[in-house]
Parts: C-alpha cells; structure tokens; sequence
C-alpha cells in the first residue's frame, strides 16, 4: 500500500515536469519564432513610407508652395532656373514670370483652344467685328530669338518690359492669342484696342468662349505684367465665366496670389 502510493507521488511529478518542460520548450521555439516577422514587419514599414514620400513632390506641382525669394522689378526671381515639369494646379496650366516653363515644353498650339477662338471670331463677325489672331503658339526657341532680338536693340532692362524671357512667355502653352482687328493694324499690341468698339467686344463676351483677357489693367503686381487689351489665354468655359463673373485673374482664381 505505501509502497504504490509513493510510486504514484513519483510518477505524478515526473509527469508534471515533464508537461512543464514540454510547455518551456514549446514557448521558447514560438517566440524565436514569432520574433521573425516582427522584425520583417519592421523593415517593411520604412519602404511602405518611402513610397509615400516619393508620392509628397507630384502632390507639390499640383498646389506649389509660394516662392520665398522676392521678384525683381521686372517681376522675375533673382537666379531662377527653368523647372522640368510644367505647373498646372487643379488641371490649369499656369505660366507666368513666378512659373515658367520648361525649356522642352512644346505642346504646339492647343486644338480645343483654336477651335473656340474660331467660333469666337466666326460670332464676332456677326456683330461687324473682323478680327485676326496675329499672335498664338510660340515655341521656347522662337521666343528665345524675339527676346534675345530686342535685348540687343534695346537692352536686356527695356526688353524685360515688354517681352517674356523664353520660358515665361504664355504664348508657349498654345492656350494664348494676340487678338486684334483686321485692317487696323496701328492698334494692334495698343492700350487703345481696348477701348474701341471691337476690344470691348471681346472684354464683354470672351468667356462665352472659355476666353479671359489675362493681364487686366491695374493687376500688374497680380499677373506680373502690364495691361494688355490684346492678349486672351483660353481656360475653357466655366471657369472663364466665373473669372469673369469674379472680376479676378488667373493667379488669382489658382490661389498663387
Ligand atoms: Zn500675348
């Protein structure tokens, strides 16, 4: 009797032992383990991060931050170099003397924007205005050339008054026409133009068109340059309406001023 009671005892702590070893045993190999992953999972994390940050400077050329330099008084930032991808916010292209274009940015001249410039001059005809557009896509080397041109017969200060260094010129967007009237030539590139009959004209019913007229007057230090009754820069219907309807300009209505 005592005999089998002490072999119980006996066999009764082995087998605990034996199932706290196994346990032991059982948790240490989990952990080693489970300790794998977590260490994959943390060297995954910094690449997942890496794609997002990678994703930061796309997101930048849709809404780009305000320069910090001051423009010079010409309206250009001093050592300003050409950016490689051009600037649109919200879908609109913008080019002005804060946002150039780059040099290789060669869309030719812009379809949609011809096609209602037509049907704006087709229905201006109607009203007895006969207008030409004596001024549209300019690419960077043709601009190149004007400027450089008038730099040498005027000087660089003189030039940068009245002409856009190449990659500042909207006119290379393809989105962008001089307009004047046919036959009246000495009014064209005029402040006069806009107050004639036929300036007025197109200043009261462009938008219908997807047309605004870019550089209004008193918003030099908005657009960057001087009133030009000539030159309208397509940004299609709705929005031209509500430029319109606003009575602001593009940088404006883009949130850049
Ligand atoms: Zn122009």
């Amino acid at each position: 009797m005592k005999k089998s009671r002490l072999l119980l005892i006996i066999g009764a702590i082995i087998s605990v032992a034996l199932i706290v070893s196994i346990f032991v045993v059982y948790n240490y190999k989990n952990k080693q383990v489970s300790n794998e992953p977590e260490k994959q999972s943390l060297t995954t994390e910094p690449t997942k991060n890496d794609s997002v940050a990678t994703k930061e400077p796309k997101k930048t050329t849709e809404k780009p931050s305000e320069p910090e330099q001051q423009p010079d008084e010409n309206g250009y930032l001093p050592n300003q170099t050409l950016p490689t991808e051009p600037t649109y916010i919200n879908g609109i292209l913008l080019a002005n003397k804060i946002y150039p274009l780059p040099s290789t940015f060669a869309p030719g001249e812009n379809k949609e924007a011809r096609q209602e410039l037509d049907k704006m001059l087709v229905a201006a005809k109607k009203q007895g205005f006969d207008f030409v557009a004596f001024s549209g896509y300019r690419s960077f080397d043709y601009q190149t050339t004007l400027y450089n041109n008038y730099v040498n017969r005027d000087g660089q200060a003189a030039a940068d008054r009245y002409s856009a260094r190449p990659g500042y010129s909207e006119h290379q967007t393809g989105l962008a026409f001089d307009i004047g009237e046919r036959g009246k030539e000495n009014l064209w590139l005029t402040e006069e133009f806009g107050e004639t009959p036929a300036g007025q004209w197109l200043l009261t019913n462009a938008q219908d068109y997807g047309f605004i007229l870019r550089f209004p007057k008193n918003k030099e230090d908005i657009t960057g340059y001087m009133y030009e009754s000539w030159h309208y820069r397509y940004v299609g219907v709705d929005i031209a309406k509500e430029i319109k309807k606003k009575d602001i300009t593009l940088e404006e209505y883009l949130g850049v001023k």
